[in-house]
């Protein structure tokens, strides 16, 4: 589905991503950690074409993506991302948060969004909720609203940045549980997340990049139970 190759990307003279290669497969769920600054929110901007990579490839669905003559925004239609903090759009309810872009950016007409809609409130539990405005709910639900808006754009990978670490931690396993049925699911996804329950249980595959660079990578109960590289078994150390 994404195929990152040689990937390079430097702000100013920071090297922030080095080299990076990476793989993910259709209804895969990839989990990428790592300390704060190693490059791991460059990376999924990058997949996601709000970054733009200074060297390497990023194949998508089999089409080599050049930012100068590809349309992007197409892309990034196919690409949803949820971030740490939800940026709903305040003005708007929960339904109208989720119909936005398919009416206005894929144009489907508002019956057919406002019924695609009602199911994913549904799918994330929040049907009761269609027509609150964000500031009424909890973190815990702004996020399920934020995932159901991404979905409403019917993306062929979900990119998940820190989705829990902005909430109280009381709300943080309901989240959890939402990605993990999008995972059941089939959805394709890759995940930042301090979350090593989570990266354990639902992730096909873990990265820890430390440095802008992938040091580890395999199966999370491997890598969990036995790190190969001092540096993984050091970060473990520290979050497990
Ligand atoms: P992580 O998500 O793993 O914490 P980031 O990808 O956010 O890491 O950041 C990696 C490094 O790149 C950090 O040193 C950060 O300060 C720097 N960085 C990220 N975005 C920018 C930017 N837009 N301009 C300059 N430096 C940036
Ligand atoms: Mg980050």
């Amino acid at each position: 589905m994404i195929k990152v190759v040689k990937l390079n990307k430097s702000f100013g003279n920071l090297h922030v991503l080095k080299d990076i290669d990476m793989t993910v497969k259709e209804s895969e769920v990839v989990v990428l950690i790592g300390a704060s600054g190693s490059g791991k929110s460059t990376l999924l901007r990058c997949m996601n074409f709000l970054e733009i990579k200074d060297e390497g490839d990023i194949i998508f669905d089999g089409n080599k993506i050049d930012p100068k003559t590809h349309n992007l925004n197409k892309v990034r239609e196919r690409v949803g991302m949820v971030f740490q903090h939800f940026n709903l759009f305040p003005h708007k309810t929960v339904l109208e948060n989720v119909i936005e872009a398919p009416v206005k950016v894929k144009k489907i007409q508002k019956s057919q969004a406002v019924e695609e809609a009602m199911e994913l409130l549904n799918k994330v539990g929040l049907v009761d909720k269609r027509d609150e405005y964000p500031s009424k709910l909890s973190g815990g639900q702004k996020q399920r609203v934020a995932i159901a808006r991404s979905l409403a754009m019917k993306p062929d990978v979900m990119l998940f940045d820190e989705p829990t670490s902005a909430l109280d931690p009381e709300l943080v396993g309901e989240v959890l549980i939402t990605m993990k049925q999008l995972a059941s699911e089939g959805m394709t996804m890759v995940v930042v997340t301090h979350e090593m329950g989570f990266a354990r249980e639902v992730g096909d595959e873990l990265i820890y990049m430390h440095d802008g660079k992938i040091v580890e990578r395999g199966n999370p109960k491997d890598i969990f139970s036995n790190p190969k590289m001092d540096r993984t078994r050091e970060f473990l150390s520290k979050v497990l």
